[in-house]
């Protein structure tokens, strides 16, 4: 096994961390790192299989009574460790995340830097203040109060788009709350989550609390997804993904927590500020290639100032720098793979051929690497493909509205609901649109922004429950009410 170069510079050997030792995979099986700007092989690293699965669960199970009784101030001061640690490590992690993910140095920074950084520090604030309540019932002579306790093992899965990102909104909340985890991130993107072993383990965090192990979704992750030792399961990607994930966790009746597919509206009043909606428009849907599970894929666009909204998107679309060498948060990378690259192609061919106008972009950029020109389609219906289902690339159809009853019903029209926004100097309009869309998510005159304290997940085939803010802590505890039954008391 041949661990790529940058990171056995960085100490790596691109092993598998489990109990607290690097070691490979039991079955000595390994997966490609390819560079997704080229398409070179750029080294392998272990590929967990189901033993693996079942060596990490043991030890996250050894593990795990010692880290709930931790005492919580002690946990809230390794995740600030970690925090501090992500910053002192900030090059080699955007470094890293970058050459595996595709996503430009700037963005990799803002993401897989400052947004991990930040999200550990949040959840050690919470591993300090997770309290139940006392209450009173109606029961004569009786005490009673909850606790929050946490589930035990989580396994964690998550997916190549945001890959640092997403694994700290997860392994940060389950932490704080107490529980041990084993993560398995996406095969495609592996290396950020090796490093975050590393930077743990100089964190001081126990041997067994955390156990990375990148490995094929339809092994590792199905057998971790069914494993009978995992207590909760956190999981973002695919709604399809999502369900076999449901149906595998059955058998133990594990709690499930999803964040899944979207395909977000993006609606445009004809009064909105236009120098601020165009970009921010265009950033909603081109922003990491696309590759944002929040992605403002369906533009709607009041008729009066359709035309020349089209026309200024196309314009800063046309601008965008695609190709290698993306520096900034503008630049756009490639696609993950080229099964990615082969299906989003597949699916703006698809939507040409049943009528869709293309108002800019629609191909291949470069021969080599997975670059997708930024792309808009006009002359859309809502029953195709390109407008129902999550494309997971540069592409956004746009479509006029008139009336804001059309527009709500149009937006409202998918069987996803993770988020929407609308451009608008009226805030009336603004607020009666966040009220009326099923979505997780509302933005007013911006789009996509997160921050860990609030929560984000999604309505309908979007997921269950929610990472980030105090809602992930809930979804990482479990309560238990507590009822004493006191000698008979003084009656007044
Ligand atoms: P998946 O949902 O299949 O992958 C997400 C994670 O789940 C990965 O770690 C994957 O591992 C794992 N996985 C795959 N199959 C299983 C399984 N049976 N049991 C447990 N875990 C599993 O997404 P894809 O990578 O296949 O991407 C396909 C499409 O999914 C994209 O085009 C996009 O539309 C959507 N997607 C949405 C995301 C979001 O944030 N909403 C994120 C990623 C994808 P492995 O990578 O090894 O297969």
């Amino acid at each position: 096994m041949r661990a790529p170069d940058a990171i056995t510079r960085l100490g790596l050997t691109g092993q598998l961390f489990i109990g607290g030792e690097w070691s490979n995979a039991a079955g000595g099986e390994t997966l490609y790192v390819i560079d997704p700007a080229t398409g070179d092989i750029l080294g392998q690293v272990a590929c967990a299989g189901a033993a693996d699965v079942d060596r990490s669960v043991v030890a996250a199970r050894a593990a795990a009574q010692k880290w709930r009784g931790t005492a919580p101030e002690t946990r809230a001061r390794i995740l600030l460790r970690v925090a501090d640690l992500i910053e002192k490590y900030a090059d080699q992690v955007a470094a890293l995340e970058s050459m595996d993910n595709g996503m430009s140095i700037g963005l990799a920074h803002l993401l897989s830097v400052a947004n991990v950084a930040a999200t550990f520090r949040y959840f050690a604030g919470w591993a300090t203040k997770i309290d139940g309540i006392t209450t009173q019932t109606n029961l004569r002579d009786v005490h009673a109060y909850t606790l929050r306790e946490p589930y035990g093992v989580c396994g964690l899965i998550t997916p190549w788009n945001a890959p640092l990102a997403i694994a700290s909104w997860k392994l940060a909340p389950c932490l704080a709350a107490g529980n041990t985890a084993v993560l398995k991130p996406s095969e495609e993107t592996t290396l950020t989550a090796l490093f975050l072993g590393r930077v743990l383990a100089e964190a001081g965090l126990p041997a067994g609390v955390v156990n990375i192990i990148p490995g094929v979704g339809s092994v590792a992750g199905a057998a971790l997804a069914a494993h009978h030792d995992v207590d909760a399961l956190s999981f973002t990607g695919s709604t399809e993904t999502g369900r076999a994930i449901v149906r595998a966790a059955l058998g133990n009746m594990k709690k499930v927590t999803l964040e899944l597919g979207g395909k977000s509206p993006n609606a445009v009043f004809a009064d909105a500020d236009l120098d601020r909606a165009v970009p921010g428009s265009a950033m909603a849907i081109f922003l990491n290639s696309g590759q944002v599970c929040v992605a403002g894929s369906r533009l709607y666009v009041q008729r009066p100032i359709y035309g020349e909204f089209v026309d200024r998107m196309a314009a800063f679309a046309r601008q965008m720098h695609v190709g290698p060498g993306a520096r900034t948060p503008l630049d756009l990378g490639p696609l993950i793979s080229q099964r990615q690259l082969d299906r989003v192609s597949g699916m703006i061919e698809r939507s040409l051929q049943q009528g869709a106008d293309l108002v800019s972009g629609g191909k291949r950029r470069g021969e080599s690497g997975f670059f997708m020109e930024p792309t808009i389609l006009a002359d859309v219906r809502q029953d195709m493909e390109i407008v129902r289902a999550e494309v997971f690339g540069p592409v956004v159809v746009a479509t006029p509205f008139d009336a804001f009853e059309d527009l709500i019903a149009a937006c409202n029209d998918t069987t996803y609901g993770l988020g929407a926004s609308v451009w608008t100097n009226n805030l009336s309009t603004a607020h009666h649109f966040a009220g009326q869309i099923k979505a997780g998510a509302v933005w007013i005159n911006t789009h996509g922004v997160m921050d860990h304290h609030l929560p984000i997940g999604g309505y309908k085939q979007s997921g269950w429950g929610r990472d980030l803010g105090e809602a992930a802590i809930e979804g990482y505890t479990q309560i238990k009410s507590v009822i004493a039954q006191l000698d008979p008391g003084p009656r007044s």
